[in-house]
């Protein structure tokens, strides 16, 4: 598979499509990223890295860490993660309120903004520097670089996040929460600032195409692990667009609002891509674009 070609072939065709849509104007520091942006990844299970564009920039992953999140979940709790979290698409927005009064406090998936703090709620409760433990896993699975927190980001993130504070505490009177909202909603904050690239973030995600063996050949998850994780990314993994993507693109995946969107194609590689400017649903338009050609130009999807 000559992926440098098709990758080369992608930034080209994607062109005309970076710089529409909207940064996630609600988190100011991601507002400023220059709209230009565009940066591509293949990794594949053997370790080969192609890349194109903005590939090595850092931009804040935002919800992609939530993979991370439930990874670490799932080792620490196993199945009784599922006790307090779904694993159900959504169909509304990753910060709906609505969805969380109507099921009495139970997040439809740990990938939305109400389920990724239930989860940091259970890491909480086995280890307090629980966001240190997700970059521990990061360093962990992807090796290569320390990753770290933009601070920036964070600060816009507890200076802005009214509606996540009003999840936090939404699943506090529910009990669905048992530490303080404040400590759970400090952990999500850095959770959603750290900053990693395109490549970083292929490296860090190898254990989910390689059934749980990170790119330094650890094993960081169990082969079950990795086949629910990825399921979750399939039906959950890009909030109200998980049909749309299925369709189009036909990997599991993981986006965040900073543009950065994952995609997984088990037993052959990882996909990472970057571009600031979203969908209404809060999914990078250009790099939507670019996994749909991915997926039809090389003919790999999980369909
Ligand atoms: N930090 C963002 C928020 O809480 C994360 C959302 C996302 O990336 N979809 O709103």
């Amino acid at each position: 598979m000559d992926y440098a070609r098709i990758l080369r072939e992608i930034a080209e065709e994607v062109r005309p499509l970076v710089g529409q849509g909207r940064a996630a104007e609600y988190i100011p520091p991601l507002a400023r990223v220059p709209r230009d942006r565009f940066g591509m990844v293949v990794r594949t299970v053997d370790g080969e890295v192609f890349a194109v564009g903005d590939a090595g920039e850092r931009f804040s992953i935002q919800s992609i860490a939530k993979v991370f999140g439930l990874t670490l979940a799932m080792r620490l709790e196993g199945d009784a993660v599922w006790k307090r979290v779904g694993r159900e698409p959504s169909g509304s927005a990753f910060n709906s309120l609505v969805q969380l009064e109507v099921e009495h406090g139970i997040p439809r998936n740990p990938f939305i903004n109400a389920g990724a703090l239930v989860v940091l709620d259970l890491i909480l409760s086995h280890q307090p520097d629980g966001v240190d433990l997700v970059l521990d896993f990061v360093r962990h699975a992807g090796a290569e670089s320390p990753v770290g927190y933009d601070a920036a980001v964070a600060a816009a993130e507890r200076a802005t996040g009214h509606r996540n504070r009003a999840l936090a505490h939404f699943l506090k009177s529910f009990g669905n929460l048992g530490n303080d909202p404040d400590r759970v909603l400090d952990a999500y904050f850095l959770l959603c600032s750290i900053s990693m690239s395109c490549a970083e973030i292929a490296a860090a995600f190898q254990y989910l195409a390689t059934g749980g063996l990170s790119a330094t050949g650890e094993r960081v998850a169990t082969e079950r692990q990795v086949k629910r994780v990825n399921a979750v990314m399939l039906t959950c993994g890009v909030y109200d667009e998980a049909g749309d993507y299925a369709y189009r693109v036909g990997l599991p995946a993981k986006s965040g609002v900073g543009g950065g969107v994952v995609a997984v194609m088990p037993g052959r590689f990882v996909a990472t891509v970057w571009s600031p400017c979203l969908s209404e649903k809060g999914n990078s338009l250009a790099g939507t674009m670019a996994l749909e050609l991915l997926t039809t130009k090389t003919a790999l999807s999980i369909f």
